[in-house]
């Protein structure tokens, strides 16, 4: 029988509560926010399978023979209006748009009624506006993999895309491939808490005195490089957020100060992935080729398998793209190999988190900067300094003698 011990074995991938034959697994919400399995010991008979599709605990690494080296593209969708909507180059929307005409079903995460996140599966191309799009909280599996492996079985193309965790407990949890069934997974920094973010939003929706009516995260208004988090409200109001200005972003990406305990450790950052493909943003690809960068968002295209390399070459005229041979692409993104750091930060938010409202917490543990830091972040990323910096760049590199 599965038993949590220490918190960074789950990450609520959902494959045990999926696979149980008993329903006896309910994923319970702890003091954090975040959920774990819990086993009805009456309804259990001891199966064992818990545990056998614990990605965790089973690798099960002979279910998929991926590439040990991905192959690398920069890309970004021709179509200007998903480019812009999307959180990197939109990749995603095209490769569920051709899922959705072959008349297949697409997984992915989005807003519930509460703000909070969990994946859906869809048929409909109407549902890919809400499906766009990072969230950058934990997103609830519920009973997904059930369903999508009912759906291969009855030879419907799905089409799923989650973080490397979900991805691993789904193959974990189907136990083999499937020729119809096509798994995206993205470069993940880590998930953030569904009670924190909450927080977020509440302390927000009592600023502006109305309902949260949309959330974009990383919203392109000021560029990709300098993205935004943009709030909109019942009363018309609308809060825009800097990446250095909003609470909820420095909390994440300054202090790492509410992810899920796992991700300060992630056993998902293993080459060979287990996706067919993954997506991140494509950081620093203005360094390694300052064309392929318009700060409207360029993504990163890891090829892992052949069935990854068969979905790409379907969308590719639908994609501005660049096959990318550069080793500077791993030092760039060092969330494709490395955990991020557990802070004092973290201890302090969750050690306190039902003591102080979310904005007490910020203002203590995450603080946003002082204005005249915030002014210097906005000069130090404005247009001119940037420019300067991208003219400058290739000077530099010559000088030092750097040939990438
Ligand atoms: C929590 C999180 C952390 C990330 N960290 C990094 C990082 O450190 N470095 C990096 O380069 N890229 C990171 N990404 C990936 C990046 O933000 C983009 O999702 C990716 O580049 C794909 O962009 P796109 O424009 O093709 O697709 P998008 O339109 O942005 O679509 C993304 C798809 O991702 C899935 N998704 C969104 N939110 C969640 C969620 N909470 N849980 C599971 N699945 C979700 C959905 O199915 C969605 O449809 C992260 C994404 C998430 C969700």
């Amino acid at each position: 029988m599965l038993e949590i011990k220490d918190k960074k074995d789950c990450t609520s991938c959902f494959a045990c509560y999926n696979i149980c034959p008993k329903n006896a697994i309910v994923m319970k919400e702890d003091e954090e926010g975040f959920k774990y399995p819990k086993i009805d010991k009456n309804k259990c008979i001891n199966c064992g399978l818990c545990e056998k599709v614990c990605p965790i605990i089973n690798r099960k690494s002979e279910i998929r023979k991926n590439y040990e080296r991905p192959k690398i593209i920069a890309a970004w969708s021709k179509d200007n209006n998903i480019r812009l909507d999307s959180t990197s180059g939109g990749v995603f929307s095209e490769i569920a748009k051709k899922i959705y005409n072959e008349g297949g079903y697409v997984c992915g995460a989005i807003y519930n009624k509460e703000w909070l996140v969990e994946h859906y599966i869809s048929k409909d191309i109407k549902d890919l506006e809400r499906l766009r799009s990072s969230k950058y909280l934990q997103s609830d599996m519920q009973d997904n993999f059930r369903q999508i492996k009912k759906l291969l079985e009855t030879n419907n193309k799905v089409l799923i895309c989650g973080s490397p965790c979900q991805i691993s407990g789904l193959y974990n949890f189907l136990n083999k491939d499937y020729e119809n069934l096509y798994t995206l997974d993205f470069i993940c920094r880590g998930m953030n808490s569904p009670k924190i973010f909450k927080g977020y939003i509440q302390a927000l929706e009592r600023k502006y005195k109305s309902e949260v009516i949309n959330i974009k995260f990383k919203h392109k208004i000021h560029g990709w490089h300098n993205f935004s988090t943009k709030i909109d409200f019942k009363n018309g109001k609308t809060y825009i957020g800097g990446r250095y200005e909003d609470s909820y972003m420095i909390g994440y990406l300054k202090y790492n100060a509410f992810m899920r305990p796992s991700c300060y450790d992630c056993k998902f950052k293993e080459l060979p992935r287990k996706s067919d493909i993954t997506l991140a943003d494509f950081w620093g690809i203005e360094k390694i080729n300052p064309k392929l960068d318009q700060n409207k968002g360029t993504s990163m295209i890891l090829i892992n398998s052949n069935k990854g390399e068969k979905l790409f070459e379907a969308i590719k005229e639908e994609l501005s793209f660049e096959e990318i041979k550069s080793e500077r692409v791993f030092k760039e993104n060092v969330c494709m190999k490395e955990s991020v750091k557990e802070t004092e930060e973290r201890k302090k938010v969750f050690d306190n988190i039902d003591k102080f409202t979310y904005d007490q917490l910020s203002k203590k543990y995450f603080p946003e900067p002082s204005n005249f830091k915030k002014i210097q972040i906005k000069i130090m990323n404005s247009k001119l300094v940037n420019s300067i910096k991208n003219t400058l760049r290739p000077i530099y590199r010559r000088i030092k003698g750097d040939k990438e």
